[in-house]
């Protein structure tokens, strides 16, 4: 949802959590996929650690190589009646090259804004829109760390919420990076930004309330769970939602019966820069669909774009990739992400049922470590304006390997689109 005051106004009733008795069911543990160390970056020797304000900041002005737009913000129609957009992406994986980007790009505060303001116009007409935020946020100032135990800026929180984000999910197996006191400082700061969360809790009874989003039209709940901690053992047991498929399922049986109209599951799995769903990954999606609990099924965490599928009625997007990241392991699959809408139509009964689904793909490859969008749309429009996200031959190559990757489990035949505006 747009949340900086300009062109779509929505008189949404937002952060409606409803309290619920009795659900333990976080912290079970997993018992399938090893806890490897992922997200694998090097740290460069001596990084620097820029000076910092956690003071609001305006609005990013962007002085970056970001493509000129000249399409207007697009947002989904449904067929018939009322329609219901969410917007989903992958990681923020702020590693150190992005640091010291956003140091540029502020002056020497960090400003994230640049980076990401092309997201703006996907992101800011969705009715909900949510993020995965990948690891700890630090305090101001630092001391920040990249891989193996992230502790990172935490201005992305305010980049991100001034873009219309609503949400992040913050399960994931670098949650416990900085042990207790960084997922506690971590969820704060997504609260001083004005952002929901979900996947990660500083009490038990935080843990117990699933996390129901009111955007005026429909409550809109997000289950999630990971596959590892990165062979951490939680202080609580309570204190990050693990991959478990019976319990995200009761968990979204308590989210309905709080009024939920649609329930999301937000899976963080997979094989590092694959293009495939793995066994695990698919498994789960399918148990979730299989309970009829879930309205969509998506996924991050392999830092690749992977598959979509629709799954017994049900969109599973595997693999959203990365939404920023800047890895030095060598693999192009790293620098691609998507952007995915989902719409979910009204049907006469006032209940919410899925009506498409489109994927856009991005890189962030280019000079400055800008987001760029390079659906066929995008290539047509940079082409035009003598602009491109990494290069005419790049943008073109990235934009088809992320098409055949998501339409390899038959997406398109179902009905996935491209994002190409009406
Ligand atoms: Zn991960």
């Amino acid at each position: 949802m747009n949340r900086s005051s300009t062109s779509i106004v929505r008189a949404a009733a937002l952060s409606v959590l409803l309290l619920l008795p009795g659900c333990s069911g976080s912290g079970s543990v997993s018992p399938t996929g090893p806890p490897d160390i992922a997200d694998t970056t090097s740290p460069p020797p001596g990084a620097p650690s820029p000076g910092t304000s956690a003071t609001a900041r305006p609005k990013p002005e962007s002085p970056s190589p970001t493509p000129l737009r000249t399409t207007a913000a697009k947002t989904a129609t449904c067929p018939g009646g009322e329609c219901l957009t969410v917007v989903l992406t992958g990681d923020l994986l702020l590693h150190e090259g992005l640091w010291e980007q956003a140091a540029v790009d502020g002056g020497g505060q960090l400003d994230f804004g640049p980076m990401l303001a092309a997201q703006e116009e996907y992101i800011a007409p969705a009715d909900f829109a949510i993020c995965h935020q990948e690891t700890p946020l630090a305090e101001p100032g630092g001391p920040y760390s990249g891989f193996p135990a992230f502790n990172v800026p935490p201005q992305i929180a305010d980049a991100v919420a001034n873009l219309g984000y609503d949400a992040c999910t913050t399960a994931s197996n670098h949650t416990l990076d900085a042990g207790t006191a960084g997922l506690n400082r971590t969820l704060d700061t997504l609260d001083t930004a004005g952002l929901e969360h979900t996947g990660s809790y500083r009490t038990a009874a935080e843990a117990a309330e699933p996390l129901i989003v009111d955007t005026g039209e429909a409550r809109i709940a997000v289950i999630t769970g990971t596959y590892a901690l990165n062979g951490i053992v939680p202080e609580f047991g309570w204190q990050v939602d693990q991959l478990d498929p019976a319990v995200m399922i009761a968990k979204a049986d308590e989210a309905r019966e709080a009024g939920a109209d649609v329930v999301l599951a937000a899976v963080h799995a997979g094989d590092e820069y694959a293009d495939y769903a793995n066994a695990q990954q698919q498994e789960v999606a399918h148990a979730l669909v299989d309970s009829g609990r879930f309205d969509l099924v998506y996924g991050h965490h392999s830092h690749s774009v992977l598959p979509i599928e629709k799954y017994n009625g049900v969109w599973i997007v595997y693999g959203l990739g990365n939404t920023i990241a800047a890895h030095l392991t060598p693999d192009i699959r790293n620098t691609e992400g998507l952007l995915v809408e989902v719409s979910f139509e009204q049907d006469d009964d006032g209940g919410w049922q899925g009506a498409g689904i489109r994927w856009l793909p991005a890189t962030w490859n280019g000079p400055a470590h800008r987001w760029c969008p390079v659906a066929a749309v995008n290539l047509e429009e940079m082409a035009a304006l003598g602009t491109s996200c990494v290069s005419t031959e790049a943008d073109a190559a990235s934009r088809q390997r992320s098409k055949v990757t998501v339409e390899s489990m038959g997406a398109a035949d179902a009905g996935a689109v491209e994002w190409q505006g009406q």
